[in-house]
């Protein structure tokens, strides 16, 4: 037996312990399926540094957050009629729920992110290193509230896409209209705007459809909605956040057509 073997036998006992002791404790609560690994049971509230906490949120067994499992349903969704195993796909701030589905799928795929380890490629997402026209599909979920330029980002990603080309581009959505920061807000994972309902609105100045699927769209036992008290905002962590009334809120995700 290997180092390894033992030491990846040890990790696996420890979460299904852990799991069994999460479900134990948490018997009463209510129980989703997770879309991206399968585990059916209680899920984790996440006290987030923005004052809220988002109840439901993480999936006890592979850490997935509510706009993870909505992405797979989403990708799910789009590749019912899309074929990716001629396409090329560049995927910025790779997350790792995505990054071995899409390594599978895709003829080539290409790893992207400014601050990142272990990416292919390290680079300005308002400055890509690649030709014109290189890609087929581009993914990258919650990037672009971090980026002050993102008309700029918006334009490079439409640049490096081939005709027909696709691209996934999710933010967080906070509120009505969107809110652009004096500067980036720590206590926000560093974005420099609250983006609102209208903030897709904005990629449609590079791409002919944006078609949003939301939480509606998909079976409530995934957990894809936000179950979080946005009336606290704005608070001290928060200054520019708007409050939002209701406590379960829906999430979406916008699919761009070239
Ligand atoms: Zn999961």
């Amino acid at each position: 037996m290997t180092v390894s073997f033992l030491e990846n036998f040890k990790q696996q006992t420890e979460l299904e312990f852990n799991i069994l002791k999460f479900r134990i404790e948490n018997f009463s609560k209510q129980k989703f399926k997770c879309p991206v690994c399968g585990y059916y049971g209680p899920f984790r509230d996440l006290a987030m540094s923005t004052g809220s906490t988002a109840k439901h949120e993480r999936c006890i067994r592979c850490r997935s957050w509510t706009r993870h499992r909505l992405q797979k349903l989403v990708l799910d969704e789009l590749f019912k009629d899309y074929d990716p195993s001629t396409k090329k796909i560049l995927h910025f701030a790779p997350e790792r729920f995505f990054r071995k589905t899409f390594q599978i799928l895709f003829k080539e795929y290409v790893s992207a992110d400014l601050m990142m380890e272990g990416v292919d490629v390290k680079c300005d997402m308002t400055n890509l290193p690649f030709e014109d026209a290189t890609f087929d599909f581009v993914a990258a979920c919650h990037v672009l509230e971090h980026i002050t330029d993102d008309y700029k980002a918006l334009s490079e990603i439409r640049r490096v896409l081939k005709p027909n080309g696709i691209a996934i581009l999710p933010v967080p959505i906070l509120g009505k209209k969107t809110i652009e920061y004096p500067e980036a807000n720590p206590n926000e994972w560093d974005h420099v705007r609250c983006p609102g309902e209208d903030y897709y609105d904005r990629y449609l100045d590079f791409f002919s459809v944006v078609k949003q699927y939301t939480s509606q769209d998909f079976s409530d036992v995934n957990q894809i909605f936000i179950y979080e008290d946005r009336t606290i905002w704005p608070n001290e962590p928060c200054p520019l956040r708007p409050p939002t009334p209701g406590e379960k809120h829906t999430d979406a995700i916008p699919v761009c057509y070239v």
